[in-house]
């Protein structure tokens, strides 16, 4: 079957330009540019990477961004207590606490402390049970960015057999809520389910989400299938590598996202598109 790669980056790139035309027009109109604050604590060399992309994107598309680098030893007090002021803070419209942070701090809490009206993140309780309650606000981005990689392949997900794999709060569970909001017939695989290959091989839509190199074999697709690798893994040669084979997936799958330059990008661009939500709906402009 020929290769029909969904492309992120390229996608990205044309989300982009039309954003930084809508944040240059917001910012006319309002005074001021949407801003979103960056907290990191801790110098993870990835989490810093992460933050630099960010940081790097809101600078791009007009929106300000403030960054707020902590201490690896910082207490959760601390932490909660910067929180509490950038969600009185009315130039800040996004608050994002790079995740994981260091084991003295509770995540669950520093994330049920961000004002849902800001967590552009969207890993509140109070986001993820909008979009669970098929009323969607903000949406947690890489879901969100998936979805958007799927509706270039123009195909109607409506009784389609979805399989995911993988079942974390910010990827697996979040996506099977999208899918299902977009009428798939869904099943979320994890650490536990028993013969991987029997639900992948029936599946006309698999996003593949573990953080295991390759655990996807090729010749499990279904021919035809839409294949959304969101795994990012780093191999030993220090290349990167998805969660699903590539090269024999590719050759079965009617479309499949590449690693790097599928899912990762489109990440990053959800995350801003909430910036610019939130910013609206805190000014009270939702056109
Ligand atoms: P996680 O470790 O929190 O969750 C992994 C999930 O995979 C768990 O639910 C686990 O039960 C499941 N799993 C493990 N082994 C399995 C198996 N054999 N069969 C089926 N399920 C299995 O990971 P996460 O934070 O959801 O991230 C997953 C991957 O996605 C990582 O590689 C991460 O780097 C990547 N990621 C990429 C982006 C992006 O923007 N592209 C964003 C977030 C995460």
């Amino acid at each position: 079957m020929k290769q029909n790669l969904l492309d992120g980056k390229a996608l990205s790139t044309r989300m982009r330009a039309a954003m930084r035309d809508e944040v240059a027009a917001l910012s006319r109109r309002h005074g001021r540019a949407p801003g979103l604050a960056v907290i990191l604590v801790g110098d993870d060399p990835a989490s810093q990477i992460y933050v630099r992309n960010k940081a790097n994107g809101c600078r791009d598309l007009g929106i300000h961004s403030i960054s707020h680098p902590l201490p690896s030893d910082t207490s959760q007090q601390h932490l909660l207590g910067l929180i509490g002021e950038l969600n009185q803070d009315p130039k800040v419209d996004g608050i994002l606490v790079q995740l994981p942070v260091p084991e003295q701090i509770d995540a669950e809490a520093i994330i049920e402390a961000i004002d849902p009206g800001k967590d552009v993140d969207g890993f509140h309780p109070y986001n993820v049970g909008r979009l669970t309650s098929r009323i969607p606000a903000l949406r947690p981005c890489t879901p969100y960015g998936c979805m958007k990689l799927i509706a270039q392949t123009g195909v109607d997900l409506h009784g389609k057999e979805a399989v995911i794999v993988g079942a974390s709060n910010i990827v697996g569970r979040p996506m099977a809520m999208e899918l299902l909001l977009a009428g798939a017939t869904v099943t979320i695989t994890h650490r536990f389910t028993e013969d991987l290959a029997a639900h992948v091989a029936r599946a006309d839509l698999v996003v593949a989400a573990a953080g295991k190199p390759g655990l996807v074999k090729g010749e499990w697709i279904k021919p035809g299938a839409i294949v959304i690798d969101v795994g990012i893994n780093r191999l030993p040669d220090g290349s990167l590598a998805g969660d699903v084979e590539f090269a024999t997936a590719s050759k079965r799958a009617g479309w499949i996202t590449p690693v790097p330059g599928g899912v990762g990008p489109m990440t990053i661009t959800m995350l801003l598109a909430n910036t610019i939500t939130a910013f609206r709906n805190r000014i009270g402009e939702t056109d």
